[in-house]
């Protein structure tokens, strides 16, 4: 559920009108709900009820410095994946205490960077790894609290670069080969063994990997427990979340139409199928969500720049691209479209959705059918919250789009659109070329 709705012919985030925003900052904007970050947050905490249970949120799937706060505030902790991430959370205020560093190839500088924060735990995905951090921490005079990623082998079901728990993708190390690691790992006199980790791949749209896969590692981890010690499992991310039907889905009564058998996976469904496993472990459970924590609480405003009809296609021509939105050409995925100003009595629609970017791939949508939007006019790309701005790039020389963020009634930017003088304040000519 999300607080994206139609309040008359206007789209709203929450009680703000989206097109006084673009009004405002101009377009692409990306505009973001802290009440939905909010429910997401709390659904979650209460669909593990039982458990001493944790979020670390993945910030990589939405790391503006307001949304950490946000995130920080509610209590979450932090799944890091590089020395800028942690640098963003000591920026955002945020607690690098309550936050692991995971990642196939820390540097040294980044594990030194991490210890003198204060590292709740390293999640260490090889030997050689678990080598170097016993190094850094040497240097420093600790001990450096470690988990490893142990990798379940079990199919997500999801698409091919975004799954990870499988025995044939970098991720991890194989559940047969994890107890020599974890007695590599005790061998070495700078590390403190206290956790296990896993994290299968992202986007799942059912419970099942999810049940197999503690299934599987569950039994480790309580003999890691009996062993060494444990005090913590973590279960990674990866709750999918709703892309088609996304601004339906926002109301209850959508969840209520769905067949059970076929509902989305929900927060709710995910606390009923693994409470009951992890429960019997006495372990702290730490949950790495990022998708789902801020995914349908993004939206992506671009304006329309041409409708381009032609011989049995029409292009809408919009002033987003793939720089600024590159899930579509990267994983092939699906974004509503929705106007920003309804109207019933314009015609339809069906056209491919395209940036100005010169690629073919800088396509947001084919064949998509949708209310007529004319040339000045807003759309919206739902569930563009997570896996947007941080996957931006100034491809075409196109500086990085603004942010905003709303409350209630309140919106403010929070981060402001990037400008040619930005994008280029680090390049130099070399004098050789005179
Ligand atoms: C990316 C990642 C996550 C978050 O995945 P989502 O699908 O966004 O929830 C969690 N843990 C690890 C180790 C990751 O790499």
């Amino acid at each position: 559920m999300h607080h994206f709705h139609y309040s008359g012919s206007a789209l709203h985030c929450e009680s703000v009108d989206l097109a006084a925003v673009a009004g405002l900052y101009g377009s692409p904007t990306y505009v973001y709900s802290a009440a939905t970050m909010e429910d997401n947050f709390r659904r979650l905490q209460r669909g593990l009820t039982g458990l001493d249970a944790r979020l670390c949120y993945a910030m990589k799937a939405n790391s503006s410095l307001a949304v950490l706060r946000h995130f920080s505030n509610l209590g979450a902790g932090f799944d890091l994946v590089s020395g800028g991430e942690i640098r963003r959370v000591l920026a955002a205020g945020g607690n690098v205490r309550a936050s692991v560093f995971a990642g196939v190839g820390k540097t040294e500088a980044e594990i030194e960077l991490a210890l003198r924060n204060g590292i709740f735990s390293f999640h260490v995905e090889s030997e050689p790894e678990l080598a170097r951090i016993n190094h850094v921490a040497g240097k420093l005079g600790v001990k450096a609290p470690v988990a490893i990623r142990v990798n379940p082998d079990v199919d997500a079901h999801t698409h091919a670069k975004i799954t990870t728990g499988k025995s044939d993708n970098k991720f991890g190390i194989p559940l047969r080969h994890a107890a020599a690691a974890y007695e590599a790992a005790a061998r070495l006199p700078h590390l403190e063994i206290k956790g296990v980790q896993m994290h299968i791949g992202s986007q799942l749209t059912s419970v099942a990997p999810f049940v197999e896969a503690v299934t599987k590692v569950g039994p480790f981890a309580a003999e890691l427990k009996t062993r060494y010690g444990i005090t913590y499992f973590s279960i990674g991310g990866g709750m999918g979340i709703i892309y088609r039907d996304a601004l339906a889905s926002g109301a209850s009564s959508w969840w209520e139409s769905q067949p059970a058998d076929q509902r989305p996976l929900t927060p709710e469904s995910y606390g009923a199928a693994l409470v009951p496993l992890l429960q019997t472990l006495g372990l702290t459970i730490l949950l790495e969500h990022g998708r789902f924590m801020v995914g349908n609480a993004g939206v992506l405003l671009s304006r329309v720049e041409h409708l381009k009809r032609g011989a049995g296609k029409n292009f809408l021509i919009v002033d987003a691209a793939m720089n600024d939105l590159v899930r579509p050409a990267m994983y092939d995925s699906f974004h509503e479209i929705v106007p920003i100003h309804r109207d019933s009595t314009r015609p339809a629609l069906v056209a491919d959705v395209v940036g100005p970017v010169c690629e073919s791939g800088d396509c947001f949508a084919k064949d998509r059918s949708m209310q007529e939007v004319r040339e000045g006019e807003l759309i919206g790309f739902l569930s563009a919250g997570a896996y947007g701005y941080t996957m931006a790039s100034r491809y075409n020389t196109r500086g990085m789009a603004a942010e905003v963020l709303v409350k209630g009634s309140a919106f403010e930017l929070i981060h402001a659109r990037e400008t040619f003088e930005q994008m280029i304040a680090g390049e130099k000519i070399p004098a050789f070329l005179g």
